[in-house]
């Protein structure tokens, strides 16, 4: 059977794209070498506790939240409940202890009671966060530059600085790196008045985006690995799949007219591509930067920490040692005694994570794949616990009672990610989102190949592979 179309991965980029393609009619087939679907926006079983892989908050719903159309698009509001976050997030560094709203205004008032001085800086800021389409739009064609840069001209304490720069782990390691554009337009939406969770955990959407293609004809096929994407002359025609995990390697090939790629891009072209193309995608992406991967402390609680007096849904803990923005890449490969992190408490809304009275949360920090991979496996496996330890210990300031609470903790690192996702030094946000980087390899594909991810033109994080997936079905479709 010829498809109209093969989607290599099942991340949220590949299942959107599956899920809109399938209910325009068109024959999709899905591959997905996990057991499950999803990619980063899984859930995993311990106990009787459903652990959150990946999601903390997802930006939006809110008037001006592009997912609101595609929710409605693929009926997807009948099948997944999102819950608000209380609270954008409280920031912590042993100086500050803050609470951002979501809603600019709320921030605006309380950022410039603590810090008058700055009053003409705030307000600049949020003007740029909540206009940054018009600026872009005003600014096209002038240089981008980084988010530090920007503070630094816009914003006069360090610490102020600090807070705003709370939740830059949910793009990237360094401010002096990181596009304002990039940055302006993914924070603008949390800050469009809201954000949220899906009850039940990520795993709940990737399902539902699975079932939405298998009821509209299409099919999902888990535990299958593209291990190759086979040419016509100069078009893609089809894939040769492995079935995972299958000692035997049965092998199998399937055809499409359309090929979409949710596997990463290095992937694409160091392994999927025929050499001879592989080699020119990898000329073409040489100087894009992998971005950061994340290491999680998964915990599972006897009690609700809500009922233990907790009261913030996500806390950014910065160390103290952290004065200034160019003390933060430093930090982020220092050691876990000291390493920035979030810690993301469920219980505050009802996520359904875990049992009446029990509550699951997450630790959660920026790290890198080559603190991990030279560890043989006992090395490996005493690390996750020391850090497991230290993050407790930690935890257990910030929240008195934290320890007595925990049932289970377990850690997943880089090389988790990357053992899931396939990603590249276990990336979670695809390519790092430098000042002026460019996405001028996603015109050399032939013209029936796409990249629907975190590493297309939106970016990474729920938003960015949701977009990229719904864009790319729409550019199939359009094309037709
Ligand atoms: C710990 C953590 C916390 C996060 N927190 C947030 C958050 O709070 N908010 C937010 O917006 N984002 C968050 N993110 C980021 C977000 O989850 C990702 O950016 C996004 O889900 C990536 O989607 P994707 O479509 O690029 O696919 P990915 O999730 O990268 O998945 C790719 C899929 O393709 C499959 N695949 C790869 N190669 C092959 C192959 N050859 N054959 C078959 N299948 C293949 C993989 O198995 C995988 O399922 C977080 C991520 C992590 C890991």
């Amino acid at each position: 059977m010829v498809y109209d179309t093969i989607i290599t991965g099942g991340g949220l980029g590949g299942l959107t794209a599956g899920a809109k393609l399938a209910r325009e009619g068109k024959k999709v087939l899905l591959l997905e070498q996990h057991d499950r679907p999803g990619g980063c926006a899984t859930t995993f079983k311990r106990k009787d506790f459903t652990m959150e892989v990946g999601l903390h908050e997802m930006d939006g719903p809110h008037a001006k939240d592009l997912k609101v159309r595609i929710f409605k698009d693929l009926g997807l509001n009948d099948r997944v409940n999102l819950l608000d976050v209380p609270e954008f997030y409280r920031f912590v560094n042993g100086r500050q202890d803050v609470v951002i709203p979501h809603n600019p205004e709320d921030a605006i008032s309380k950022l410039i009671e603590m810090f008058p001085g700055d009053e003409q800086g705030i307000r600049t800021y949020f003007h740029y966060v909540t206009n940054s389409r018009k600026i872009m739009a005003a600014n096209a064609g002038k240089p981008d530059q980084s988010l530090g840069t920007f503070l630094d001209e816009t914003i006069i304490d360090e610490d102020l600085k600090l807070i705003l720069l709370g939740n830059l782990g949910y793009y990237h390691d360094d401010p002096y790196s990181i596009s304002l554009h990039y940055y302006l337009v993914a924070q603008g939406s949390y800050y469009g008045g809201n954000a949220s969770y899906v009850k039940g955990g990520s795993q709940q959407l990737s399902n539902a985006l699975m079932a939405i293609i298998e009821e509209n004809g299409g099919t999902v096929k888990l535990n299958c690995l593209v291990t190759e994407i086979m040419f016509e002359g100069q078009q893609p025609v089809g894939v040769r799949c492995e079935v995972a995990g299958d000692k035997d390697k049965s092998v199998f090939s399937e055809y499409a007219k359309e090929i979409i790629v949710n596997a990463s891009v290095p992937t694409l072209a160091g392994q999927l591509l025929p050499q001879d193309r592989g080699n020119i995608l990898s000329e073409q992406i040489k100087n894009l930067n992998i971005g950061a991967s994340l290491l999680t402390v998964y915990y599972g609680f006897r009690r609700s920490l809500f009922d233990i007096g907790n009261r913030f849904y996500s806390t950014f803990v910065f160390d103290p040692s952290i004065k200034t923005q160019k003390d933060i890449p430093g930090n982020n490969r220092a050691g876990f005694e000291t390493r920035s992190f979030t810690f993301v408490d469920y219980s505050q809304v009802d996520s359904a994570l875990a049992p009446k009275g029990k509550s699951v949360g997450a630790v959660c920090c920026i790290d890198y794949a080559s603190d991990w991979e030279a560890l043989d496996r006992k090395s490996y496996l005493k690390k996750k616990a020391d850090v497991a330890e230290m993050f407790t210990t930690r935890c257990e300031n910030l929240i008195p009672g934290f320890r007595d609470a925990l049932e289970l903790a377990e850690v997943g690192t880089p090389m988790t990610v990357k053992r899931y996702t396939l990603n590249p030094e276990g990336a979670v946000y695809g390519f790092a989102q430098n000042p002026g980087k460019h996405a001028g390899y996603l015109q050399s594909l032939p013209e029936n190949m796409y990249i629907a991810s975190a590493w297309g033109k939106f970016g990474g994080g729920f938003s960015g592979s949701i977009y990229s997936g719904y864009m790319t079905a729409l550019d199939v479709l359009r094309k037709k």
